[in-house]
C-alpha cells in the first residue's frame, strides 16, 4: 500500500508556483494577488480562509481578505462582488462557501468576473470544463487529478466510483475522469444518498473518490483488494484527548482500508492542502492571462 501523500505535493506544487511568482518580480511582471471574500463567523470557513492567505505569503502572492457580518443583504455582497471584479490589482477572488442561508449562492456566483474566476464555479467556467475546454479548474477536483497524475494511478478503462455528487466536488470529478483525457476515460458510477447499493459499487471498483462528509463510513470490507482510494471528506469528530477538543475525520476508516489498497490518501494531509495548492495555481493562471 502506497500513500498519496497530498501535503508533499502540496509543497512540491507551491515551490513551482513560488518560482514563477519570482521569475515575475524578475521580469517586472504583476505579483499575482488573491482576494478570498468572507461573510459570516463560521469556524470552519475562518480556517480555510486563513490557510488561503498564509500559502499566498508562502509562495510571494498579494492576498486581500473581504469581511462581511452574515447580516448583509444579497445586494450589498453583489456589489462588493462587483468592486472587486473592477479592481485591477487583484487577479482572482473566491466567495468563500457556505454563504449565509437567506443568500442566494449560485447568484452570488454567477455575478464574479469569470476571468477573475479562480474557484471556477462561475457557470461558464464550469461549462468550459463540461466541455473539455481549457479553464478554471474548481480547486478540489484539479487537486485530485493533480494528485492522481504524479502518482502515476491508471485511470483509462478503470471503473471508478465518485460518491458524492455536490457542485463542488463530485459532480467535477466525475466529468472530468471520464473525458477523453491523459487523467481521464475511467468508466464513472456517481453514488449519492439515493443509491441503494453503495456496497455492491465499492466492491467492484478500481478507484473510489468519497466526498460525502460522514466520517470513516467506507469499511475494510466495502473496497476491491488493490484498488485506489481517494478520500475528500472532512468532519470535524469530538474528541477530548485532542488540545482543540476535536480531531479531523475522511469518509474511510483508514485502519481496516488501507491494508487491502494499493493506492490511499490520508485525512489530514491529502485532497486538503492539494486544494489550496491548485487554488494558488488558477490565481497564477489568472495573472498570467492578464500580463
Ligand atoms: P456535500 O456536503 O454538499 O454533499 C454530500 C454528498 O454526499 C451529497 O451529494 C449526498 O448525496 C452524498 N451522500 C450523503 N450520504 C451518502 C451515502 N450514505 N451514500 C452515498 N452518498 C451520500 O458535499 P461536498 O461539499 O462535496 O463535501 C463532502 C465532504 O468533502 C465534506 O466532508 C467536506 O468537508 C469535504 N470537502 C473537502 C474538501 C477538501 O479540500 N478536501 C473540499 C470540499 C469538500
Amino acid at each position: 500500500m502506497k500513500i498519496i501523500d497530498g501535503k508533499k505535493v502540496s509543497i512540491e506544487v507551491l515551490d513551482e508556483i513560488k518560482s514563477s511568482v519570482d521569475n515575475r518580480v524578475k521580469n517586472n511582471l504583476k505579483i499575482p494577488h488573491l482576494a478570498a471574500i468572507l461573510v459570516g463567523n463560521d469556524g470552519p470557513s475562518k480556517t480555510y480562509v486563513n490557510s488561503k492567505i498564509k500559502a499566498c505569503e508562502r509562495v510571494g502572492f498579494k492576498s486581500s481578505l473581504f469581511k462581511y457580518s452574515d447580516s448583509i443583504s444579497e445586494n450589498d455582497l453583489i456589489d462588493e462582488i462587483q468592486k472587486i471584479n473592477n479592481n485591477d490589482d487583484i487577479d482572482g477572488f473566491i466567495v468563500q462557501l457556505p454563504l449565509p442561508k437567506d443568500i442566494n449562492q449560485e447568484k452570488i456566483l454567477s455575478q464574479v468576473d469569470p476571468y477573475k474566476d479562480v474557484d471556477g464555479f462561475h457557470p461558464i467556467n464550469y461549462g468550459k470544463m463540461a466541455l473539455g475546454i481549457d479553464t478554471f479548474l474548481p480547486a478540489t477536483p484539479a487537486g485530485i487529478i493533480e494528485l492522481i497524475e504524479r502518482f502515476k494511478i491508471q485511470t483509462a478503462g478503470k471503473k471508478c466510483l465518485v460518491i458524492g455528487r455536490s457542485q463542488i466536488v463530485g459532480r467535477p470529478i466525475s466529468i472530468l475522469l471520464s473525458q477523453n483525457k491523459i487523467f481521464g476515460n475511467s468508466t464513472v458510477t456517481v453514488a449519492h444518498s439515493r443509491t441503494s447499493n453503495l456496497e455492491e459499487l465499492c466492491l467492484e471498483s478500481d478507484l473510489i473518490i468519497s466526498a460525502i462528509g460522514k466520517p470513516e463510513f467506507i469499511k475494510g470490507d466495502m473496497v476491491k483488494k488493490g484498488s485506489t482510494i481517494i478520500d475528500v471528506g472532512i468532519t470535524r469528530v469530538d474528541d477530548s484527548s485532542s488540545h482543540k477538543g476535536y480531531r479531523i475525520a475522511g469518509d474511510v476508516d483508514f485502519n481496516s482500508v488501507s491494508s487491502r489498497v494499493s493506492f490511499i490518501t490520508p485525512v489530514p494531509g491529502g485532497v486538503g492542502p492539494m486544494t489550496i495548492a491548485m487554488l494558488l495555481k488558477n490565481t497564477l493562471k489568472a495573472c498570467s492571462l492578464s500580463d
